[in-house]
C-alpha cells in the first residue's frame, strides 16, 4: 500500500527540522510528493498544475509554528487550499422558488442519474418532508423510464409516466403542470445520456433546460472517470448553466480527485456524493472530508 501524504512528506522533509519558515528550496521536494499524491488520486493534470502553483504561493514565507515540522506546516497549507478550492463548506440545494422546484439532472449514460434521482427524492421526502414527483425525459430508452418508475416506487414518491412518442420538453412541461395541480414541492427531471459527449444530446438538453427553467441543474458524474471527468464536465458546463454537481460511486476505489477537477473546471459546487447503489447512498458533500480523502 502507498504511504499517505503525511508519511511521505515526513520522509522528504526530515532534514528540515528546525527551519522556521517554508521556503522555495525547502518545499520543492515536498511539492513533488504532493503532485504525486494528486496524480494517484486521479486529479486532472492541468488542475494539479494550478493547484501546486496556488499552494506554493500560500506556503512561501509561512512560519512553522510551535511543535509543527515543516512537513506538517505544508500539509496544513495543502489541506486548507484544497478545502477552499472545493468550496469551503457544503453548498445546499436551492429550492427557494414557486413550487414545484424543478431539478434537472444531466450527465452521461451510466453516470448514475436515475439512481441519483431516486436517492434525492428519498432524501427530500424523508429529511425535508417534501412532496416529490419524478419524470423521465429519456425518450430513447423505454427501459430507462421503467427503471425510474421502479426507483420512484422504492423511494415512495410519485412518478409521472412518459411516452417515447413525445418530445422531452412536452413531457417535462406536462409533468410541471401536473406537479402544480397536485401540490408537489419538487419535480426531479431525469434525462437521456449517451456514452460519450454528443452534439444531438447537448442540443436536446439545452432546449429542455430553456423550456423548463429549472432552479437547479445538476451535473451527475462518475468519480471513477478520474481524468476523463474533466472533459465531460467542461462540455456540460459550456452547454448548460449548471448549478451543482453530484459525484457518484465514491464507495468504490476512487480517491475522489474528480471532485477537485470538476470543481476547478466548472466553478460549480459539488452538492452531493453517491456512496452506494442503494437509495440511501447519497450524502451531502463536505469539502474538508474530501480533501482528506484526496490527500490520502
Ligand atoms: P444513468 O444511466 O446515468 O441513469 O445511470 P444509472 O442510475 O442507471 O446508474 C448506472 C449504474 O451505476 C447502476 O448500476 C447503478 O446502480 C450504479 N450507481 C449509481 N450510483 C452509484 C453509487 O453512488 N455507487 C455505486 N457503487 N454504484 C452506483
Amino acid at each position: 500500500m502507498l504511504d499517505n501524504l503525511t508519511q511521505r512528506l515526513a520522509g522528504v522533509m526530515k532534514t528540515l527540522r528546525g527551519e522556521a519558515r517554508l521556503t522555495e528550496s525547502n518545499i520543492s521536494d515536498a511539492l513533488r510528493e504532493v503532485r504525486l499524491a494528486l496524480l494517484e488520486a486521479d486529479v486532472a493534470l492541468p488542475v494539479i498544475k494550478d493547484f501546486i502553483a496556488a499552494v506554493k504561493e500560500k506556503a512561501l514565507g509561512e512560519e512553522v509554528i510551535g511543535s509543527l515540522t515543516p512537513g506538517q506546516a505544508l500539509i496544513g497549507v495543502v489541506h486548507k487550499e484544497m478545502t477552499q478550492l472545493m468550496g469551503g463548506a457544503n453548498s445546499a440545494l436551492n429550492l427557494a422558488t414557486q413550487p414545484p422546484a424543478v431539478i434537472l439532472m444531466a450527465g452521461l449514460q451510466g453516470a448514475g442519474k436515475t439512481t441519483t434521482v431516486g436517492k434525492l427524492a428519498k432524501l427530500l421526502k424523508e429529511t425535508q418532508k417534501k412532496k416529490v414527483l419524478v419524470v423521465s425525459c429519456d425518450v430513447y430508452r423505454p427501459a430507462a423510464i421503467e427503471q425510474l418508475k421502479t426507483v420512484a416506487a422504492q423511494a415512495g414518491v410519485d412518478f409521472f409516466p412518459s411516452s417515447t412518442e413525445e418530445k422531452p420538453e412536452a413531457i417535462a412541461l406536462a409533468a410541471i403542470d401536473w406537479a402544480r395541480k397536485h401540490y408537489h414541492d419538487v419535480l426531479l427531471v431525469d434525462t437521456a445520456g449517451r456514452l460519450a459527449i454528443d452534439e444531438a444530446m447537448m442540443a436536446e438538453i439545452k432546449q429542455l433546460h430553456a423550456a423548463i427553467k429549472p432552479v437547479e441543474t445538476l451535473f451527475v458524474v462518475d468519480a471513477m472517470l478520474g481524468q476523463d471527468a474533466v472533459n465531460t464536465a467542461r462540455s456540460f458546463n459550456e452547454a448548460l448553466p449548471l448549478t451543482g454537481v453530484v459525484l457518484t460511486k465514491l464507495d468504490g476505489d476512487a480517491r475522489g480527485g474528480a471532485a477537485l477537477s470538476v470543481r476547478h473546471v466548472t466553478g460549480k459546487p459539488v452538492k452531493f456524493v453517491g456512496v452506494g447503489e442503494k437509495l440511501s447512498g447519497l450524502e451531502a458533500f463536505h469539502p474538508e472530508r474530501m480533501a482528506s480523502r484526496v490527500l490520502g
